[in-house]
């Protein structure tokens, strides 16, 4: 089992949403797990009259608030404005240094690769967490930092969300509740997301707990690196 895991979001409540079960679950079992976050969220309600500004500092503390309650360690706020994400060289960099930080042996990311993805936050999200996976690996990238003595670090393995094509369902039926819970953390945001909504999350998860015949999973694309290799969807390890 993964002991060092890193997830990134694009907005609070992104990583509850997709992941949410199956981090509650990894904690429970004893990863150290840290939560980024790409946007500030400062977008995210329906009403015109928000102060955006105001909306964001209060999504951060309904993402530590949840990031508690699914046993993560730390969450770091990168503060990008909502809506506006881009995979651009900075992005990829910061998130570079956060990877080679922390060492995770798991990544969490969204799939960049999702078919009619409504939300280019989502996507850039996903696209600048991949891509500075390989620069986290390749020393050759950033060789500044050599003197701060931030060395390579390889992640081998990715679990990707909102996956397009899933390959790998993760038994969460004791951890369901639990990600409900750091759902309902996020006050703000229970305009955009209801009680409809969550039991969407329910049944979704019954639905993919049925494809490993147990009461709850969640569904990832899973890549696992060895070395230079790109192990084979199939392959027993
Ligand atoms: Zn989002």
């Amino acid at each position: 089992m993964a002991k060092r895991v890193l997830g990134v979001g694009a907005h609070p409540d992104d990583l509850e949403w997709y992941a949410g079960a199956t981090l509650a679950r990894l904690a429970r079992e004893g990863a150290e797990i840290t939560l980024v976050i790409c946007t500030d969220g400062g977008k995210g309600s329906y009403a015109a009259n928000t102060d955006t500004r105001q909306l964001a500092t209060q999504r951060a503390v309904e993402q530590r608030a949840a990031a508690n309650a699914l046993g993560a360690q730390e969450t770091v706020f990168l503060g990008y404005a909502d809506g506006e994400l881009e995979a651009n060289a900075e992005l990829k960099k910061r998130l570079t240094e956060l990877y080679r930080t922390y060492r995770p042996e798991l990544l969490l990311a969204f799939d960049p690769w999702k078919r009619y993805e409504l939300h280019p936050d989502h996507i850039a999200a996903g696209r600048a967490a991949l891509d500075a996976r390989l620069a986290a690996k390749m020393p050759l990238y950033y060789p500044d930092w050599r003197d701060r003595h931030i060395d390579a670090w390889a992640i081998c393995e990715l679990w990707l969300f909102n996956a397009d094509e899933p390959n790998h369902w993760v038994d969460v039926s004791a951890t369901l509740e639990a990600q409900q819970r750091a759902l309902a953390l996020h006050r703000s945001q229970t305009t955009v997301w209801d009680n409809a909504a969550r039991a969407w999350i329910e049944t979704t998860a019954r639905e993919n707990g049925q494809r490993i015949g147990v009461q709850f999973a969640e569904a990832f694309r899973r890549i696992v690196i060895e070395g230079a290799l790109v192990v084979a969807e199939g392959t027993k390890l």
